[in-house]
């Protein structure tokens, strides 16, 4: 039984993972559960699952639930923890997976943003304590589980993207699009901010950026491809041009329950069998770049290095957060983000104190060109 900390038990990838659990009673016990601020759905887990521990991080204490800043990393680093599950949203998860990776801690991570933003940090955490990451990611559980038990690492990874809701629109109506419109898409239920990320495509700007740490692999040989259908998560190719892609239909939970039982794998009935005749057509089209200039800005800040990835993204929350707070435009986004670098120093990430100071900086700058 491999205890489990669940972080962001609340939201999609939350709520998934429960899924997930409930299925492998006896391979799994949560003993954890924080989330943010919802306490109405977490006093529902609680009264579930009756973990040894949960806490919301804003709210008051009461009723076997505990309350404040700490609790993410408290969960993370109990003894009775094996995995923690990072689903967390935003910068506020970079604490924890860290202290989990020091702790010696699997980190089945969602929250790519503590990568993107600290991953020199991340990998360091996981050798001084013996931790390690393992991507919940769709596209980089894909190439991991292209790379399992293979000696030889990938040459060139290509990393799918749906394109988002917007993939097919004419500018002027992308720009002015409206939260409604910027939160359908097409094939991925997710919660609000990695959905508006997929719609300017940040989110896989950020997970180029994820890519490169958790592979060791240069941005050249990081590819991005369009794929609407988004069945075929990543390929992965090798020194002899020999290539693997990694496919089904999308679904977290599959990359979910890999990300607890890597390299090994569990019997799992509990998701549609993938049915090639029913995927239907697979289709395959370049990012159109000018379309979504916050790709390019997110990549030029990963190839940037040091703290310009913590910059991307600091201003890339704050961004998504005025839009959809219904403060600017959609258009504006990407102008708010290429704002904040502009302006951003170029530092070094070797400390968490550098990379907290250019991420405060970043959102200052940001809110103001919002
Ligand atoms: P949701 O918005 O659905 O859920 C976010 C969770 O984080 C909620 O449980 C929320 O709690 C909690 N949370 C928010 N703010 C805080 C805070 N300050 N302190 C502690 N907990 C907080 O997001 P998703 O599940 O969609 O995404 C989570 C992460 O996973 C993101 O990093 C995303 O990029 C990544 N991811 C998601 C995918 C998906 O399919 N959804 C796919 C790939 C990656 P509360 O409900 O109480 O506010
Ligand atoms: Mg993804």
């Amino acid at each position: 039984m491999r205890g489990i900390a669940l972080l962001g038990s609340t939201g999609s990838i939350g709520t998934s993972t429960l899924n997930v659990l409930r299925r492998h009673p006896d391979a799994f016990h949560l003993a954890a559960l924080v989330t943010g601020s919802n306490r109405e759905a977490l006093g529902a887990q609680v009264r579930e699952w009756r973990p040894a521990f949960a806490a919301v991080v804003h709210g008051e204490a009461g009723d076997g639930i505990s309350a404040g800043r700490d609790a993410l990393v408290e969960a993370a680093t109990r003894d009775d923890v094996d995995i923690v599950v990072n689903a967390v949203v935003g910068a506020v998860g970079l604490d924890a997976t860290l202290a989990a990776l020091r702790a010696g801690k699997r980190v089945a991570l969602a929250n790519k943003e503590s990568l993107v933003m600290a991953g020199a940090l991340v990998a360091a955490a996981a050798r001084d304590g013996g931790g390690e990451v393992v991507p919940i990611d769709s596209e980089h559980s894909a190439v991991l589980q292209c790379l399992a038990g293979r000696a030889a690492g990938p040459h060139r990874v290509i990393l799918t993207a749906s394109g988002g809701p917007f993939r097919t629109w004419e500018a002027a109506r992308r720009e002015a699009a409206t939260v409604e419109e910027a939160l359908q898409h097409p094939t991925w239920r997710m919660g609000a901010k990695i959905t508006v990320d997929s719609a300017t495509l940040a989110n896989k700007a950020l997970e180029v950026i994820e890519a490169h740490f958790l592979f060791g692999l240069p941005f050249d040989r990081i590819d991005v491809v369009v794929h609407p259908q988004s069945i075929v998560h990543a390929f992965v190719e090798f020194a002899d041009r020999s290539m693997l892609a990694q496919l089904g239909f999308p679904t977290m939970e599959v990359p979910i329950l890999y990300a607890l039982t890597h390299p090994d794998r569990l019997d799992d009935a509990g998701t549609t069998p993938f049915d090639p005749v029913a995927a239907g057509d697979l289709t395959f089209e370049p990012i159109n770049r000018e379309a979504f200039p916050t790709f390019g800005l997110g990549v030029a800040a990963g190839r940037a290095g040091g703290t310009a990835p913590a910059v991307f993204n600091a201003a890339n929350e704050v961004a998504v957060a005025a839009f959809l707070n219904r403060e600017m435009p959609f258009g504006r986004i990407p102008r708010v983000i290429e704002a904040a670098l502009a302006r951003a120093a170029t530092g070094r990430a070797d400390s968490l104190e550098a990379i907290r100071a250019a991420d405060a900086q970043a959102r200052r700058d940001a809110a103001e060109a919002c």
